[in-house]
Parts: structure tokens; sequence; C-alpha cells
């Protein structure tokens, strides 16, 4: 079969399957298994495709519909400019936090050390690592299989002396103190899970999404002890829900923090706050 064709039926079988993006992964499915470009496919479209590419795609393509995150089939997601590696073990990383760095990395100087609360993939902490000069981080979360992953991320950004992770229940296992802690915490509350895309409800991991009832569970422990590991006029960011902003700064006023502030992502959607300890 040609290139044009093989894509042809992938798109078909996505379509019937009711994937959003059913022409996009397509493609990009096959230029993952062709080591190609979408050049190849406006412009080499009789591009014979053999048989081990063929099979490999349709296995491919037997999986994506089966809703099964195309990042987990390509194993990677670009975030930040940099190529994350990512599995089932972690969620893919979202453009929305994007805006979290964005916000925090106008904030870091030479010699800080930062903490990444819930480091998943690492994709937060490596790329304000990569994005400054000289500063230190450590990444905890409570999956190993995930601290797996953010380890194999450290070394292809090219941060690895820069960083360590370790395996904390929240802060149990955390030592030291730091100028910033930045955190995208689990925030989904319980009973808005099932009305997820089936791609995140089923495969995604849970206990990165599940935030509990009210969904400020992990906000609230982790604002409770934050102040113990921050240096005096060290700053908390957090990534939020778009309906959490009002309940978050509340908590963390509550708690001592200043200078509490509020930023949006390009959606005009609540996306971030953060506060400083005195
Ligand atoms: N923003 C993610 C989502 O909508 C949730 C991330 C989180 O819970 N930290 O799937």
């Amino acid at each position: 079969m040609t290139y044009a064709e093989v894509y042809e039926s992938g798109v078909k079988e996505l379509e019937r399957a009711e994937i959003e993006e059913a022409r996009l992964d397509a493609r990009l499915l096959l230029e993952y298994v062709c080591h190609t470009t979408r050049q190849d496919l406006l412009a080499h479209g009789e591009r014979v495709v053999t048989e081990e590419e063929g099979r490999q795609y349709d296995g491919l393509i037997v999986k994506r519909a089966l809703h099964i995150p195309l990042q987990y089939l390509t194993g990677v997601q670009e975030f930040m400019g940099l190529e994350f590696q990512v599995n089932e073990n972690v969620l893919v990383p979202r453009q929305d936090t994007e805006v979290l760095v964005e916000e925090a990395v106008r904030f870091l100087h030479d010699g800080m050390r930062i903490l990444d609360m819930c480091t998943g993939s690492g994709c937060i902490l490596l790329s304000l690592l990569h994005y400054s000069n000289d500063c230190e981080g450590v990444g905890a979360d409570i999956s190993e299989s995930a601290l797996a992953v953010a380890k194999q991320n450290a070394e292809r950004i090219g941060v690895s002396e820069a960083v360590r992770f370790v395996r904390s229940d929240l802060f149990s296992d955390v030592e030291g103190k730091f100028d910033m802690i930045i955190s995208n915490p689990p925030y989904i509350r319980t009973d808005v899970i099932p009305t997820l895309m089936e791609e995140v409800r089923e495969h995604e991991p849970m206990e990165a999404l599940d935030g509990g009832d009210d969904g400020l569970f992990f906000y609230r422990r982790i604002i409770e002890e934050a102040p113990a590991y921050l240096n005096g006029g060290g700053q908390l960011f957090f990534e939020i829900g778009y309906d959490q902003a009002d309940a978050v700064m509340i908590l963390l006023a509550s708690a001592g923090f200043k200078d509490i502030a509020l930023v949006q992502d390009f959606a005009g959607n609540d996306r971030v706050v953060s506060g400083t300890w005195y």
C-alpha cells in the first residue's frame, strides 16, 4: 500500500472510534512509524509503506482507537519547546501548565533551590532548570514509576547534575529549605472525574488527577506544610483548575502567605496562583 492509502485507512479507523482529531493523530502515528514528516504525506504520498511499517501502524491505530492517548503510543510530548518522554505512569504534559512555568521562571535567580511537588514526568522542574542559570532542583512524587520517567527526562534535557528526585508522600521525605515550591497537584474533584475524556479518565494515572471531594485536598496539605520548607521571601506557585482561584487564594491568605497573585492562561481561565512566605 502507499503512504497516502495507509494514512486514509488510519483516519477511517480513528473516525469510526470517534477520536476527536482523527486526521491529525492518524498522520502523527504514520510519521512516527515511518520516520517521516508532514512534508512526506503532501509530496510523497505514493511512497510505499513496507509490510513491517504497515503492521506496526495498524497496531498503533488499534490502540489509539481504544482511546489510549497518542503521546503514550509515541512516548513523547513537547513542552516548553523541549521533548519529554512520557508513559502511562505520568500525566501527559499540558499546554496549560506552560503558563505556570512561564510565570515562575520570571522569579528565578542564580543559586535558587526549587522544589517541584508532585513532579510526575518532571516537565515543570526540568523546564525551569533548562531556562534558568545555576539553580538546583528537587522533584518529589509518591510514584516510583513516575520518578523513573522524570529521571530519564533529566538526562534527556541535560540537567541531571542540577536535580535530585525523591519518593515522598507530599513532604514526608523532603529535606531542606527552598526558594521556590512549585506544584501542579491532582486537582480534579472526584465527582467530575466521570465526565473527563476517555483518554484522561481511563488511561492517565488517576492518582495524578483526583483532588478529592472538593478538589482542594492537595492544596490544603501543601499550603499547610510549605512554610517549614521555604526560605524567607520564598514563593509557592500552583497550577489550579479554572474555578479554584478564590478557594486557593483564601487558603494561602489564611496560612499567612503574602503578595498573593493570580495569572490567567491564554484561554482567559484562571490558571496560576502564587504567594510569598516572609
Ligand atoms: N489539567 C489536567 C486535566 O484537565 C488536570 C491536572 C491536574 O489534576 N493537576 O486533565
